[in-house]
């Protein structure tokens, strides 16, 4: 079936936030790229202007490490987003028990997940829902960032979908404390999130409930101080916890190199003013000492 004449539909990839993936073929390069069909339901004007002029500017970030947006159109009252298609994702990776990851691995994805991240910086666009299944795969092994602006243009995914869960996993404590002024820092603590989860092969903080991921997250890093994060007491959901002493970073990853735990705790950092940017994080000597990055070609993936 043609859509808007120029798409071959196949087969319905998945069911994602925002609506339904397919699978098509472009009649117009051959090209083979997912459809990600947006329902606009109850607003029956159909998508408002801001909402296409933010579009506008998604598909004018273009890098190696971004998932490229080649065509956006309205269709029988969905906005259809075309997509380049990619073949896996890093949660397939990090699930495949068949799949050993070197350190040289790791460094590899990580450092591509953070080149994508400081390109949308740069143009202050935020990702806001990094997640490890939102970084897909390539044919040749490149890791690209995908859903970038999205949340911002449709809403945040997960107050309107509940069953969006995964989510709550990688989100940074300003946002659990109900941060209405939050910055490039939630990208970065996500990124944390998935380089503690490369580390791992689990994910890292697996909270139950928005309460339960901040206990989580002190679990782990000890109960913020005021003067470690200044701005904490005046956050809206702010409330006083009991006093809980952060272990050592050493003993939650055994298996990590010193200057992976030295970047991994400056992500980390409570305070989103001090935490560090996504372009300080590719400077970090975790990416210049050895071993090198794997070459994405000679990356591992599921089979
Ligand atoms: P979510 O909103 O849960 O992150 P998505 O809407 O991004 O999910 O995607 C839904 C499904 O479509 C997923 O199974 C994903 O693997 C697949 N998918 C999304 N984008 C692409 C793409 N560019 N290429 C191939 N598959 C994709």
């Amino acid at each position: 079936k043609k859509v808007a004449d120029r798409y071959l539909k196949r087969e319905v990839l998945g069911e994602g936030t925002y609506g339904v993936v397919y699978k098509a073929i472009d009649t117009k390069t051959g090209q083979t790229v997912a459809i990600k069909k947006i329902r606009l339901g109850k607003q029956k004007e159909g998508i408002n202007f801001t909402a296409l002029r933010e579009i506008k500017l998604l598909k004018e970030l273009k890098d190696p490490n971004i998932i490229e947006l080649i065509d956006a159109f309205p269709h029988k009252g969905n906005l259809h987003l075309v997509f380049e298609f990619m073949e896996t994702d890093l949660e397939a990776v990090i699930r495949d028990r068949n799949i050993f990851l070197s350190p040289a691995d790791i460094k590899s994805y990580i450092q591509m997940t953070l080149k994508g991240l400081a390109f949308c910086h740069k143009k202050w666009v935020l990702h806001r829902d990094m997640k490890p299944n939102n970084l897909l795969i390539g044919p040749n092994g490149q890791l690209k960032l995908a859903d970038f602006g999205l949340a911002r243009i449709f809403g945040s995914p997960d107050r309107k979908f509940t069953h969006q869960v995964f989510a709550r996993w990688y989100r940074a404590p300003e946002l659990l404390f109900g941060t209405k002024q939050y910055g490039s820092g939630v990208d970065v603590w996500a990124a944390a999130c998935i380089f503690a989860e490369l580390l791992l092969r689990r994910p890292f903080l697996q909270g139950t409930s928005d309460i339960d991921q901040l206990g989580k997250i002190f679990a782990a890093f000890g109960t913020p101080t005021s003067s470690q994060w200044p701005d904490m007491v005046y956050l809206p959901d702010y409330v006083e916890y009991q006093y809980v002493p952060a272990p050592s970073l050493r003993s939650l990853f055994p298996m990590a190199s010193d200057d992976a735990l030295d970047l991994l705790s400056k992500m980390f950092t409570y305070d989103p003013k001090v935490r560090i940017s996504v372009q300080q994080a590719l400077e970090h000597r975790y990416f210049s000492s050895a071993p090198p990055p794997t070459d994405p070609p000679k990356l591992p993936r599921p089979n």
